[in-house]
């Protein structure tokens, strides 16, 4: 498998494939890598011959410091991991902060048309705006056909979306379904971090996103939102950040319910000091 961490290189690399009109597919990721991933890996593989795998831990995106030193570093076991897939058609971008930012490590600034004001924008000042910089970079030096974001940072999807729209960037963005461990927890490279206490707490989360679902059914927003909150209240180890069911197109929260739109349940919650984001479709 080839694996590089210089941006020239990588080029050269993609020129070839170019040239010889293959359908080049990329899943950017900050590593650590899970199931969750790979399944973006395979999905790619359903419409393109060849997937790149970006493996950076982008620190423009941190608003936390503590978040961004503690972010696992796996790199061998990552690549090890993706040869389980392929071998040949996978090609590695695991590069330095340098060789992506130089020696200017900020953000740009974007509008995403209010989407990176809500929910992670409020409690992540600057998290959007990383994101950006680092997503339009990567789509800069690998030129894909083709890019894999997974509906488990669904904000994300909608912003990248949104991103490739307003900056006329020439790739398509594909969703990608929440990948989740069999006790139903969304599968994260924060899980590592979990101490067990609260590996076992965590699949509550994804619990009462179901419970929600099914409220939402027949109760009001209001309603749903309230129990959320009490279940959270009541629980010994996890900590609510917040609780919101929203517009999937506006990620905006609503009073009224209308037929013709589609919601999501969105949650954020503490465990211990690491941070779980989920969030479920609701009709
Ligand atoms: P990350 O390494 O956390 O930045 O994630 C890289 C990509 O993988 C993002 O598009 C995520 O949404 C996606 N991803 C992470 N976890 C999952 C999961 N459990 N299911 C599906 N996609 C995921």
């Amino acid at each position: 498998m080839k694996v590089f961490t210089s941006k020239e290189k990588l080029n050269q690399c993609i020129d070839l494939f170019k040239a010889d009109a293959k359908k080049i597919g990329f899943v950017p990721t900050m590593g650590a890598l899970h199931e969750g991933h790979l399944s973006l890996v395979r999905r790619g593989f359903e419409d393109n011959s060849i997937m790149v795998v970006s493996i950076f831990v982008n620190p423009t995106q941190f608003n936390n410091k503590q978040d961004l030193i503690k972010y696992p570093r796996t790199l061998e076991a990552d690549v090890a991991l993706l040869q389980s897939i392929s071998k040949k058609k996978i090609i590695v971008y695991a590069p330095s902060v340098d060789d992506v930012y130089g020696n200017d490590v900020t953000s740009r600034s974007f509008s995403f048309d209010g989407l990176e004001f809500e929910m992670e924008g409020k409690f992540r000042a600057g998290h959007f705006d990383g994101v950006g910089t680092i997503v339009k970079r990567l789509f800069e030096i690998i030129r894909p056909d083709v890019a894999y974001f997974g509906e488990k940072d669904f904000q994300q999807l909608q912003i990248v979306k949104k991103l490739t729209e307003k900056y006329n960037i020439p790739v398509k963005v594909v969703g990608c379904k929440i990948h989740r461990a069999s006790n139903g927890l969304a599968m994260s490279s924060r899980n590592a971090r979990l101490k067990s206490e609260y590996k076992d707490a965590a699949p509550f989360i994804y619990q009462t996103l179901k419970m929600a679902r099914q409220m939402f059914k027949s109760k009001s927003v209001a309603k749903v939102s309230e129990w959320v909150k009490d279940q959270f209240e009541n629980h010994e180890l996890l900590d609510l950040e917040y609780f919101i069911i929203a517009d999937i197109k506006t990620l905006k929260s609503f009073q009224r319910k209308s037929k013709h739109k589609k919601y999501r349940a969105f949650i954020a919650v503490f465990a211990d000091d690491i941070r779980l984001i989920d969030n479920i479709a609701l009709n």
